[in-house]
């Protein structure tokens, strides 16, 4: 199989802390080492792509348009950093929300494989070898059912304990920080790493 290595990346939590319903600029600040965590994979040839679920939009908490301008100002703050997103993908729907256009079943909810899928198909990218992040189950049942290579579990906002996994993928290497976890993913030439659970 042909394409390039992709690095899908959750976001809440896992780049930026996870405040609940993150939607301003103003509230966004990222999880230490997150953006040295990028600029390590880009290096590596990595194509970056965020995967988000937004239900904020469903529940009405904020508009589709107020995530799509926070995403342009996390990308032109990423390119001042020489970071290039290759894409941000996200969900704003939740079955039982309480704005009816986006209060419908979807594929790209994680843990279904929708936002994955997509921007594999537009980039271009091998599955096989390609890496998530995410700090929940749902992250990485995503990455699973999408035919991602690799999956790591890292704890929300890079402090404490990972989630508890189901069995089924308690195989998951669990890191503290996305930070951690790239390091892993790219060998001790990015640098020190450490495990939680070697
Ligand atoms: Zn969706």
């Amino acid at each position: 199989m042909s394409g390039r290595i992709a690095a899908f990346l959750d976001r809440d939590g896992v780049i930026n802390l996870d405040h609940g319903y993150v939607h301003r600029w103003a509230d966004f600040s990222f999880v230490p080492g997150a953006v040295q965590a990028l600029r390590q994979l880009q290096a590596a040839g990595h194509a970056l792509v965020i995967v988000t679920n937004q239900s904020g939009v469903a529940r009405g908490r904020y508009a589709e348009a107020e995530v799509l301008a926070l995403g342009e100002q996390l990308r032109a703050h990423l390119l001042g950093e020489g970071i290039r997103l290759a894409a941000i993908e996200y969900c704003p729907h939740l079955p039982g929300g309480t704005v009816p256009a986006y209060a419908v079943p979807c594929d790209c909810r994680k843990p279904a494989p929708g936002m994955i899928l997509r921007a594999a198909q537009a980039l271009d990218i091998d599955l096989a070898r390609s890496m998530m992040v995410g700090d929940k189950p749902s992250d990485i049942e995503a990455a699973h059912r999408a035919g991602v290579g690799q999956a790591f579990l890292v704890a929300t906002d890079g402090v404490g304990e990972p989630a508890p996994l189901p069995a089924t993928l308690s195989h998951t290497p669990r890191y503290r920080c996305l930070l951690e976890a790239v390091q892993a993913w790219l060998g001790p030439s990015a640098g020190p790493h450490s495990t939680l659970r070697p």
